[in-house]
């Protein structure tokens, strides 16, 4: 029987709701017993009251400090103490316990994944933006606190069930598999009227808005290039993405003989997040299964970097090093956040991606001094400066 104290950070998201899921189904099957310390949310507040009722937690968060009497009120009756603001959900995330879900969205995330980071939990990390932004700093800061970090991305789970740690030197490359999103097929010349409906609707994956533009641009691969060369110490040129539409292979490892090790599953990420739940044990919870007759063939493609140049963008940028990977994290969400609210054209995106990098290292923008977590919120709060005003160039132009 697993055990655990938890807090899910971003628990009213699709990961944190997941989360919440699985832990439901895995306690119902007498796999698992769960306590909640902390959940926080954003602005769904019916929703966290809803899971602070079921889950019972010691707090609840909204990160929507001007909320707060409106959670108290949804609380009201429960022992669950409400809080509200930036500095809560911080405080949330600094609470000891055995496993901390870190599944805020984008770079606002980064915070509260810093601060789990240094209680000794496991860090069963989602939030790509925070690995990207602060880099490997953050993996140390986890190890030395005596915790350890587990993706929740499904590639990178797929890559941590097959890489061998223990010897690192077998590996001769990571591939990481990409579903090509929305528009894998669209040709560039349909491509320039794409709509915040038509970007979110992803084939295969049911997630957030953010990473649904992500993945309909390939910046979300390109993040996860970035993750992937922090989590497993590999070079840029050592991490190969290929376009497998069918999401069932969620990476592979390939090593120095020739021999290639890949994970496979439904597109689900209740499955990687027991995995993260779990390790190095494993969880029994009634688990969609793959059925491969009835899939009958998986396939295979290149990416079109013409189509999707946020890949590329994404590998250059960790190929500079430095700032540049934060950079890049700064201006794609600026940018996928603009085209969401429609002040920005689909193929704008990696085109503002592309400006802020180039001004940001013709600007010599570097981290500066302080914990990796400062240094990287000075420099994504200057490269959204930047992204903001190509946007609003291009907003003006058109
Ligand atoms: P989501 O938008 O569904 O949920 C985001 C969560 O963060 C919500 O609880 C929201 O209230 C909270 N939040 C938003 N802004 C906040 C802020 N400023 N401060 C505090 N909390 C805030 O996103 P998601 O799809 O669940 O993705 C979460 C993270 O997991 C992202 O980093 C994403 O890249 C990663 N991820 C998601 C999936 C997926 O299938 N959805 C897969 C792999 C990785
Ligand atoms: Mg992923």
């Amino acid at each position: 029987m697993i055990r655990r104290r938890v807090s899910v950070l971003g628990s009213t998201g699709s990961v944190g709701s997941s989360t919440l899921d699985l832990m439901d189904q895995a306690e119902a099957g007498g796999a698992a017993a769960f306590e909640v310390e902390a959940l926080t949310g954003g602005s769904n507040i019916a929703r966290l009251a809803e899971q602070a009722r079921r889950w019972k937690p010691r707090v609840a968060v909204t990160a929507d400090a001007a909320r707060l009497d409106e959670l108290r009120d949804a609380l009201a009756g429960t022992d669950v103490a409400a809080a509200a603001g930036e500095a809560a959900v911080v405080e949330a995330a600094s609470r000891p316990v055995d496993w901390v879900m870190a599944s805020i969205v984008g770079a606002a995330g980064l915070k509260s994944a810093w601060a789990a980071a240094d209680t000794g939990a496991t860090l069963a990390l989602a939030n790509k933006e925070s690995l990207v932004c602060c880099g490997a700093t953050l993996i140390e800061r986890v190890n030395r606190a005596g915790g350890r970090l587990i993706p929740v991305d499904s590639e990178h789970s797929a890559i941590f069930q097959v890489f061998p740690a223990e010897a690192p030197e077998r590996v001769a490359k990571l591939v990481l598999t990409a579903s090509g999103g929305p528009f894998r097929q669209t040709p560039r010349a349909q491509m320039v009227g794409i709509t915040p409906e038509q970007a979110v609707a992803h084939p295969n994956w049911s997630m957030g808005a953010k990473i649904s533009v992500d993945s309909a641009t390939m910046a979300n691969k390109g993040l996860e290039m970035i993750e992937a060369a922090y989590l497993f110490a590999m070079p840029a040129d050592r991490i190969d993405v290929v376009v497998h539409p069918e999401s069932i292979i969620h990476s592979l490892v390939e090593y120095v003989d020739g021999s290639t090790l890949a994970q496979m599953g439904p597109p689900d990420m209740r499955t990687p997040i027991a995995c993260a739940l779990a390790w190095p044990d494993r969880i029994a919870w009634p688990a969609p299964k793959l059925d491969l007759p009835e899939l009958g063939r998986l396939t295979f493609e290149a990416p079109d970097l013409a189509r999707f140049p946020a890949l590329d963008l994404a590998r250059q940028a960790l190929k500079a090093g430095g700032a540049a990977p934060a950079v890049f994290n700064a201006a794609n969400e600026m940018a996928a956040f603009a085209f969401l609210d429609r002040k920005l054209a689909f193929l704008n995106i990696a085109a503002v991606v592309a400006e802020t990098l180039e001004r940001a290292m013709k600007a010599g923008m570097v981290f500066g001094s302080g914990d990796a977590c400062s240094a990287a919120l000075s420099v994504d709060a200057e490269a959204r400066r930047i992204a903001g005003s190509i946007i609003a160039g291009l907003a003006n132009a058109a």
